[in-house]
């Protein structure tokens, strides 16, 4: 990847009207360009975070033993009235006619259209307990778009869904995917609550909302440092001070947080109106019990960002960083920058991601102010001071000192860094 033939630029000074961090710097960082409120475009290093966050839950969804299909988002009305949804989502469903006057809705979430496909698939016991995902834009009309990728009207979303005969199987596979959902913040290197939710209206039990701590984020969660436990202020009554009906000596305290992800029981909610039943062992239907997790892909990416920054730029968690290393080659003379090119090539043949700075007619400072700026976790650096010890500079974004490393260990150095 040059940087001089990146179809991006990074901005010395943040588009006016954004005012959170991840909108600043996502935006001064070359990562995304706003079309509209609430509506983006993943540039080419955007793009490649989104596709690290993507590879990251698209792992642990498939070791779930889920699979993945892709469901559309143009959806007629007729499958949203067989719920009701078409009515009770008006506010926040795109709906519209089309010239011939049929009516149609952008799919804001997907359990009519799963559980209508299901009918098809799921016939028996035996067939159960059964999941699938997909990682799919949604389309939400949003009354407060603002917070950069946190709230989209076009944002992608990972939807999972489960089936089962009875609330025992439900029970079980609501647990693994809760800690798989762990694992898939902690793999970003975001700390995640499992925050206790109203059920809303399918469920007498809380649902499980996935909350990380920043001052971007839109939910108030009250949380208990000393063992985790977290409830959503909704349906909370405990004031900040309170003790922890948990644990003994915990305290709670009220905080802004960001919901992440979050598992839903649905019970038979959709399974009835859709028709979506089973035969038990002796012949007899009885309706499917359902369940959706989601994710808020883009979300994430801006959570990421709102927790992983300093005063320069971004500090992207490697494990989801455009690329491993940012090579900076720094003046014209011919020899550095042949060099330069040699150890590109020599860590993009070793299957190496990297950021080659061969912008001309910039000063060290410019360059220098940019790769902090994008948050690569390691700098590499090539001009003629490290030419004159056969070197390169490598420096961590993080916290790191400079130090000269000779090319032919550097691709153990950056790799024995990775996780
Ligand atoms: P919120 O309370 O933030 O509006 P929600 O309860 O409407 O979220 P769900 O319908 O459960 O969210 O969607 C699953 C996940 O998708 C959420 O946990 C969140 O991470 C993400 N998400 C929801 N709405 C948006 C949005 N407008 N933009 C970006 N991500 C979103
Ligand atoms: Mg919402």
């Amino acid at each position: 990847m040059r940087q001089s033939k990146l179809f991006s630029r990074t901005l010395k000074e943040a588009p006016k009207d954004e005012v959170s961090v991840n909108a600043q710097l996502l935006a001064r960082g070359g990562f995304i360009s706003k079309l509209m409120a609430g509506v983006h475009t993943f540039l080419p290093l955007g793009f490649r975070v989104r596709e690290k966050v993507i590879g990251i839950i698209r792992e642990e969804m498939n070791a779930l033993g889920a699979s993945e299909l892709l469901m559309p988002a143009l959806h007629p009305r007729a499958a949203w009235d067989a719920t009701g949804r078409w009515e009770s989502m008006k506010s926040v469903m795109y709906q519209f006619r089309d010239l011939q006057g049929k009516e149609y809705g952008l799919g804001p979430t997907h359990e009519e259209i799963v559980a209508a496909i299901g009918t098809h698939i799921i016939f028996s016991y035996a067939d159960l307990p059964i999941s699938t995902y997909q990682i799919q834009t949604k389309f939400r009309s949003e009354a407060r778009a603002k917070s950069g990728l946190m709230r989209g009207r076009e944002f992608s979303m990972k939807d999972l869904y489960s089936f089962h005969a009875d609330e025992q199987s439900l029970a079980e596979f609501y647990e693994v995917v809760k800690h798989a959902y762990l694992k898939v913040f902690k793999r970003m290197e975001l700390t995640a609550f499992v925050t206790e939710a109203s059920g809303g209206d399918f469920s007498k039990e809380h649902s499980h909302e996935f909350m990380v701590e920043t001052s971007a984020g839109e939910d108030e969660t009250v949380l208990c440092r000393l063992c985790g436990y977290a409830e959503n202020k909704e349906i909370s009554k405990l004031k900040s001070g309170a003790t922890c009906p948990k644990c003994p000596g915990g305290v709670v305290e009220h905080v802004a947080t960001s919901e992440v992800g979050n598992i839903f029981k649905l019970g038979t909610r959709f399974s009835e109106p859709l028709n979506l039943r089973y035969r038990d062992a002796a012949g007899a239907l009885h309706p499917v019990i359902m369940a959706s997790y989601g994710i808020g892909v883009d979300r994430l990416v801006g959570t990421i960002v709102e927790v992983h920054h300093d005063d320069r730029g971004i500090v992207w968690p490697r494990s989801v960083a455009p690329a491993a290393a940012h090579l900076v080659v720094l003046g014209e003379d011919e020899k550095v920058r042949a060099y330069a090119e040699k150890v590109y090539e020599a860590l993009t043949k070793k299957g190496m991601e990297v950021l080659f700075d061969d912008r001309h007619e910039m000063s060290a400072g410019e360059k220098f102010t940019d790769a902090d700026l994008i948050g690569i976790p390691a700098r590499l650096v090539v001009s003629e001071k490290t030419l004159a010890h056969n070197k390169v500079e490598v420096k961590e974004r993080k916290n790191g000192k400079p130090e000269l490393v000779a090319l032919k260990d550097l691709p153990a150095l950056l790799g024995s860094n990775r996780e």
